[in-house]
């Protein structure tokens, strides 16, 4: 007897997995280097030197009992210690260590969230174009999950749309910016406008409708934007952060969940997602990188290789015609399909052995999407490929 749902989740690879298998195996006949691979946002800059040099010395000076121990469910106090103070310093905000939860990334804080937010008939709105990945998180943990939708062409937040979707049973809507994959930052006036709305529902409802801000890439903005800490926008936020992108370990599985005490039944939330990551298997997040972070939390990247790739892929390729707004962050550039047709375009992208994702899997067809997470080197040598295709 197998789960047929979780059988079909297994099955099934996304797209992107899809096309960055097909990458991995063109790369095999034709040479790594004749591959333009957009797929997968896996970050290319090294994680910052401090970062390598923390764990070097966490292993010489601690003795490993210390080290590869469990730690407390919630996370060691020197971690939480850490990140409440770089929270305090940069955003005036009034972080405790008390409010946050040590998780293993933003994926499985997400579904601790949405599993503590699962009361009967619970739904959770999520804004296109969205991380696909929601879908089978909210949908696991018992929630239904509704799609907003896109604000074309600048991928702000349709208001009214939303005001449109709130039923009583809204439990959240997932607010993710900087965006996967549109590179959007909300502004702070877009969430002052949301945060009303969202107050103003909530009253009437007679429940809170939080939000969850999913928020991997809050440190990847550009041209001096910067993303606005919500939870000081609104209080009903609960904050899944993760260092995978912004000091580039996706593959150590480190971040938190901040359920501020100002947000309403915040602790009894928070004791409601311990539970849902206990009852999701949760132990303790990796106990070598709680130290790290205890060490590293105020760290940042260096964006220098994400502006080049960036600038020279929207300056190119907005010379040649394509339609894109302008993204303040992440490191996705997310593109009008030549023709209308993003399924149409990738496959043909895909002959040429460039390999960008259709929208339609964000909720958004009619738009392709670009990792420029790569080589400069790739993106110089890809233009002339966009161009031909654009022929
Ligand atoms: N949310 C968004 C929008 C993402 O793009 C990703 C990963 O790409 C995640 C969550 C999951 O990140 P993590 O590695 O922290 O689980």
């Amino acid at each position: 007897m197998i789960n047929e749902k979780a059988y079909a989740l297994g099955a099934n690879r996304s797209c992107i997995r899809d096309l960055f298998e097909y990458g991995c195996q063109r790369a095999a006949i034709v040479g790594r280097e004749n591959v333009y691979d957009y797929s997968l946002g896996n970050p290319s800059i090294p994680s910052p030197k401090e970062v390598n040099q923390a764990i070097c010395d966490i292993i010489s000076d601690t003795d490993s009992l210390a080290i590869h121990g469990y730690t407390s469910a919630i996370g060691d106090l020197a971690c939480r210690e850490a990140i409440a103070n770089d929270l305090n310093a940069r955003y005036e905000a009034c972080v405790q260590p008390s409010e946050l939860f040590i998780g293993c990334g933003a994926a499985p804080e997400l579904c601790a969230v949405f599993k503590a937010l699962a009361v009967p008939g619970a739904e959770i709105l999520a804004i296109a174009p969205y991380f696909p990945e929601y879908k089978p998180f909210a949908e696991e943990a018992g929630c239904a999950f509704r799609v907003v939708p896109p604000d074309v062409p600048g991928f702000q937040i349709k208001l009214d749309a939303v005001e449109q979707m709130l039923t009583p049973n809204t439990a959240a809507i997932i607010i993710n910016s900087p965006n996967n994959p549109a590179g959007t930052v909300y502004t702070r006036q877009t969430l002052e406008d949301l945060a009303k709305l969202l107050t103003r529902k909530g009253e009437e409802f007679g429940h809170p409708i939080y939000i969850v801000a999913d928020e991997p890439y809050r440190e990847l903005c550009y041209d001096g934007v910067q993303a606005p800490f919500i939870p000081l926008i609104y209080p009903n936020t609960v904050v899944c952060y993760s260092y995978s992108k912004s000091l580039s370990l996706p593959g150590e599985r480190i971040g938190y969940i901040y359920v501020p005490a100002q947000a309403q039944d915040s602790k009894a939330l928070y004791a409601a997602i311990a539970g849902a990551a206990r009852a999701g298997g949760h132990v303790c997040a990796p106990s070598l990188l709680q130290k790290v972070i205890a060490r590293c939390a105020h760290l940042r990247p260096d964006l220098d290789a994400y502006e080049r790739n960036r600038k020279t892929l929207m300056e190119g390729l907005t010379a040649m015609g394509y339609e894109m707004a302008k993204p303040d962050g992440a490191f996705y550039l997310f593109i009008k399909a030549p023709g209308g047709d993003a399924v149409a375009f990738s496959n043909k992208a895909k002959e040429k052995d460039l390999l960008v994702v259709p929208g339609d899997g964000f909720g958004c067809p009619g738009y392709f999407r670009i990792c420029y997470c790569v080589s400069y080197d790739q993106i110089v040598k890809s233009l002339p490929v966009f161009k031909a295709l654009l022929d």
